[in-house]
């Protein structure tokens, strides 16, 4: 056993090889370049917890900067 992966400990697949912005928190494919929320190119690898917004009138938007549907980073690293 060598290395460890906190994700992969968790068993969360879908994000593997993901990336958050720093500006909006944000998870996008490690392939994109730019960020579809806030246009913001600078995004890091290193964050943990994530939380998944389904529907834009949630309630969640009151508490956080969420502007878009998709995956949200919970912190940034
Ligand atoms: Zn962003």
């Amino acid at each position: 056993m060598s290395g460890y992966n906190p994700l992969q400990r968790r068993g969360v697949k879908a994000v593997k090889g993901r990336k958050a912005c720093r500006k909006c928190k944000y998870i996008v494919d490690s392939k994109v370049n730019e960020c579809p929320v806030c246009g913001s190119k600078d995004f890091t690898t290193r964050w943990s917890g994530f939380i998944i917004v389904l529907d834009e009138a949630t309630r969640l938007k009151d508490m956080l900067p969420l502007e878009k549907e998709g995956m949200y980073a919970v912190k940034i690293m």
